[in-house]
């Protein structure tokens, strides 16, 4: 999401004259798109921000993201930033950058806090501004500046009401608001047709979307397996809007002509609905790589956290999802050492890892975020516990991921190719996993070629092959 941010804040500042620079000490504004998600991504921040200040002092350094609204981040880096911007409000990056006057004039750079994205700028002109910026739709509406040639993030939404204890989310980015399905999908045809390949729809909980949508002949695709649910297919006869949700949107853009690959994150467990595995199952163009943050596997952690569901609950789920597709990669999120996990209660967690045989886990130690509920409860397991408890849920990981991909060996698959080094090619298949590929008889493959692969090796996060031929 942060990434998305930062392509729209680039996309807005392109509009207003600015261009990119790749000289950061000479940029005239630098935007830095901060995380909060964990106290490592916000010590990150205090080492960048100051950086970038220190190296180029005349620079407008402007600061958004999940740390920009909390005063006590403002108070530490108060020295090295001139704005701070809730990124809901980059109407007012134009109003505050029109007031300074900047001190270099040619360029802008902006740096997400997963790296640093450079970037040209010259102020000179300042087009008017859609009316509808401001405001979280207005926001999501804008045009971004994409970082790949290949592959979009689309923000189908932003903001969150579930205020899991530990999370920053719906403090920082505010509930949850949901683009009109009209523009999701504007979005989607004007990129398929710039020859994107991938399509990432994102949300904080993107199986919370709600929109409505006009469905037409022309978007519906005769070779889907999916036929059109019945609300739409009445809406295509009498052409009124209809209501849908995450589901019918997935089908709506898999109907959309073109050759490219739909990938979403992130579904929450208690929204995950059977409708959702029988569309991704059956839409030709969405990926079988489901992420679906666990967080827990102990019922009374769960309930703690305020996550509304059980570990049953989720395990069902899991089933249910690879009774449809058996190929389904799955992924999750998962924190270890939150406030009063026992010991006992962790094994549930280790226990789920060993049930629920992950292809990939994100797992954090815990650290309070500063304003949550959880913030209050007392953080009484101890750095060494917690780093114990994550190095024994990356073990079981590393034995059902390397289980997983052994099921590949010898299979041919699709892989997208999104990176090479002199011979080698790199790619994704379509349930995300890494793969190295040798060229073989298909010397030419470039970035955004979809090629068969057959698999001669595994790892327990990468898979290597040989091309076999070219599908695009
Ligand atoms: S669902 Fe929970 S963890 Fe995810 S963004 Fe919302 S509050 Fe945060």
């Amino acid at each position: 999401m942060n990434k998305s941010d930062s392509e729209r804040i680039a996309g807005y500042l392109e509009r207003l004259g600015y261009v990119w620079t790749d000289k950061r000490e000479k940029a005239g504004v630098v935007v830095t798109t901060t995380c909060g998600v964990r106290q490592s991504a916000e010590d990150r921040v205090y080492g960048i921000v100051p950086k970038i200040k220190k190296e180029n002092p005349k620079a407008v350094a402007v600061v958004t993201g999940c740390l920009a609204g909390r005063t006590d981040v403002q108070k530490r880096l108060k020295e090295s930033v001139d704005i701070w911007l809730p990124i809901n409000d980059l109407d007012g990056l134009g109003r505050r950058l029109q007031n300074i006057v900047p001190r270099h004039p040619t360029s802008v750079i902006e740096v997400g806090c997963r790296g640093i994205r450079k970037s040209d700028s010259s102020p000179a002109s300042r087009r008017t501004r859609n009316d509808k910026e401001g405001s979280i739709g207005g926001y999501l509406s804008i045009n971004p500046k994409y970082e790949s040639n290949i592959s979009a993030f689309v923000p189908i939404g932003n903001g969150c009401n579930n205020f899991c204890a530990y999370c920053v989310v719906p403090y920082a980015r505010g509930r949850e608001a949901y683009r009109p399905a009209e523009e999701v999908l504007a979005e989607v045809k004007s990129l398929v047709k710039k020859g994107y390949k991938e399509i990432i729809l994102i949300a904080q909980n993107v199986n919370s979307y709600k929109s409505e949508v006009r469905n037409s002949k022309s978007e519906t695709n005769p070779k889907s397996k999916i036929p059109a649910s019945p609300e739409l297919q009445r809406g295509e006869q009498n052409q009124k809007l209809t209501p849908i949700n995450f589901a019918r949107l997935l089908k709506q853009v898999n109907s959309i002509s073109g050759n490219f690959w739909i990938r979403f994150a992130t579904s929450h467990p208690k929204n995950m609905s059977e409708e959702l595995i029988e569309t991704i199952a059956g839409c030709e163009k969405v990926c079988h790589q489901i992420h679906l943050p666990a967080q827990a596997g102990d019922n009374e952690v769960l309930k703690r956290m305020n996550r509304k569901y059980t570990r049953e609950h989720y395990l069902g789920f899991l089933k249910k999802i690879r009774a449809a597709m058996p190929d389904a990669s799955i992924s999750t999120d998962v924190i270890v050492g939150f406030p009063g996990e026992t010991k006992q209660q962790f094994k549930n967690t280790e226990k789920l890892f060993r049930q629920a045989k992950f292809d990939m886990a994100f797992i954090a130690q815990y650290s309070p975020r500063p304003g949550t509920a959880a913030a209050r409860f007392k953080d009484d397991v101890m750095k060494r516990e917690k780093k114990r408890r994550e190095e024994a849920l990356t073990k079981i990981l590393r034995q059902t991921a390397l289980t997983n991909n052994k099921k590949y060996l010898g299979k041919t698959v699709e892989v997208m190719i999104d990176g090479r080094k002199n011979e080698v090619r790199f790619g994704k298949t379509k349930t995300g996993k890494n793969v190295k590929v040798k060229t073989g008889v298909n010397g030419k493959m470039r970035i955004g070629d979809i090629v068969k692969v057959k698999i001669d090796a595994v790892k327990e996060f990468n898979l290597s092959g040989t091309a076999a031929r070219s599908l695009k």
